[in-house]
């Protein structure tokens, strides 16, 4: 009798432990979502051609928020938008206001913008080089203003509704994407190269309330969120906003979020129309619907967030270059007449250009990598090669917009994706793609991901 007491008092003490953690989920997280539709229309970014506001709005957009904590009270909270990009003079102010009301630092929040050309031009300056009447631009630079209350707004409320949930993530395939550097004789033009490289890959990630009740689904695409074009005024979340109403229909009671990838070189196909732009958001709302049929991993904590900025290198150009490229292609000229502009002025050039790259690690499951910038697709097997191709979710247009980031394939190729900065004048030289990659591997090995030899 007293050989058998210790062992079942044992095996009691065992169960009641394994019951308590198995009624703990590993994870809290908290949810917001908020309308950020202009009240008064603002001309729509992305096609410079466009100068007037939108006429009516297609669809509303929103920004969202997911916020998460692990076991240790490890924070963090990732904001989607349905905008064409959050550049750092509109994001960071945005970051220091969430910090100075929270307790997180600024590796703990990751800011990406759907890419949209059917939403809002951003501005917290007014710009008179624009073309846009004068009334157009107050409105930009005010409805610029609300947002960023919005944003910050969005952020606290999703930090303030922390709750048990599990996490866990997989993948599928969506064929929208299209590269669309299409070589001819003359260089490469913007078009389409259906032999050229996309990353179709539809990352998933679902959250579930403890009772495994579906509360949201962050859903990743790496391809341009451009099926309309310049010939469009109707506001919209184009296909990202589609796929996105898409899976809250199909699951209302959910967040859906969408966060592009590295779709600087691709386009959505077919595109040009709104039926397009419906097409292609229910082509990949379904299968992000079908990856939450699957059985999905686990995710694990603890999470550990890193943020640094990167010195990426620009070209230096001496006058007569710059002059000669003035006469070059349009995505040529643009820069080097604002580089030869800002020379005019008396002023120096940039040398670099200072971009935040992050790393969010999930315990061993998931490294989620935000690049800042139209990154091209090259950067999702090159960071394969450099931090392994596993447990990896790699994105684009994070934290800083400031214009494309193109590998240094397509610098020696050319075409649209070399055009450089546009937020202040300068072109990328091809050692910055190394530069960024050693970069990451730094991040992702302080984030304590497991990285090859
Ligand atoms: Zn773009």
């Amino acid at each position: 009798m007293k050989r058998s007491f210790t062992p079942i008092l044992f095996a009691i003490a065992t169960l009641a432990f394994l019951h308590v953690h198995a009624a703990e989920p590993e994870w809290k997280a908290g949810l917001a979502t908020i309308k950020i539709t202009p009240e008064t229309p603002v001309p729509m970014a992305g096609y410079a051609s466009r100068v007037k506001p939108y006429e009516r709005v297609e669809q509303e957009i929103y920004a969202k928020a997911l916020a998460l904590e692990d076991r240790e009270g490890h924070r963090a909270v990732l904001v989607t938008t349905d905008l064409l990009g959050l550049p750092r003079a509109v994001a960071e102010p945005i970051c220091k206001r969430v910090q100075d009301k929270t307790s997180l630092a600024r590796s703990q929040i990751l800011l990406n913008s759907a890419h949209t050309h059917s939403a809002p031009t951003l501005r917290v300056n007014d710009d008179t080089e624009s073309g846009i009447a004068p009334e157009d631009r107050t409105n930009i630079v005010a409805y610029t203003q609300i947002l960023q209350d919005k944003l910050v707004t969005v952020i606290t409320q999703a930090l303030g509704r922390l709750e048990p949930a599990q996490v866990s993530w997989g993948s599928g395939v969506a064929h929208i994407a299209m590269n669309r550097r299409e070589f001819t004789l003359t260089g490469v033009i913007l078009g389409v190269n259906p032999r050229g490289p996309v990353d179709r890959t539809v990352p998933v990630l679902r959250v579930d309330s403890s009772d495994g009740t579906l509360r949201a689904v962050l859903f990743g695409y790496a391809c341009h969120n451009t099926t309309l074009t310049q010939t469009n005024y109707y506001l919209c979340g184009d296909y990202a906003g589609f796929a996105q109403a898409y899976v809250q229909e199909q699951n209302p009671d959910a967040q859906a979020m969408f966060m592009i990838g590295c779709g600087g070189d691709a386009n959505p196909y077919p595109r040009g129309t709104m039926q397009n732009a419906r097409d292609n958001g229910a082509t990949l709302g379904k299968e992000v619907c079908r990856v939450l049929e699957t059985t999905l991993k686990p995710l694990r904590g603890p999470l550990t967030c890193v943020f640094d900025e990167v010195s990426l290198p620009l070209q230096s150009y001496d006058r007569a270059e710059l002059e000669k490229m003035t006469n070059g292609p349009s995505w040529q000229s643009g820069n080097a007449k604002a580089m030869l502009a800002k020379l005019n002025r008396g002023e120096k050039l940039r040398q670099t250009y200072e971009a935040p790259v992050a790393v969010w690690q999930f315990g061993t499951n998931l490294t989620l990598v935000g690049l800042a910038g139209e990154v091209v697709v090259d950067y999702v097997l090159l960071l394969e090669d450099a931090i392994g191709p596993l447990q990896l979710w790699t994105t684009g247009y994070c934290n800083d917009v400031f214009g494309y980031f193109p590998s240094a394939r397509v610098l020696n190729q050319g075409g649209y994706e070399c055009r450089g900065l546009y937020t202040e004048p300068g072109f990328f030289a091809s050692a910055a793609q190394d530069i960024l990659v050693a970069k990451v591997r730094e991040l992702a090995k302080r984030a304590g991901r497991k990285l090859p030899e």
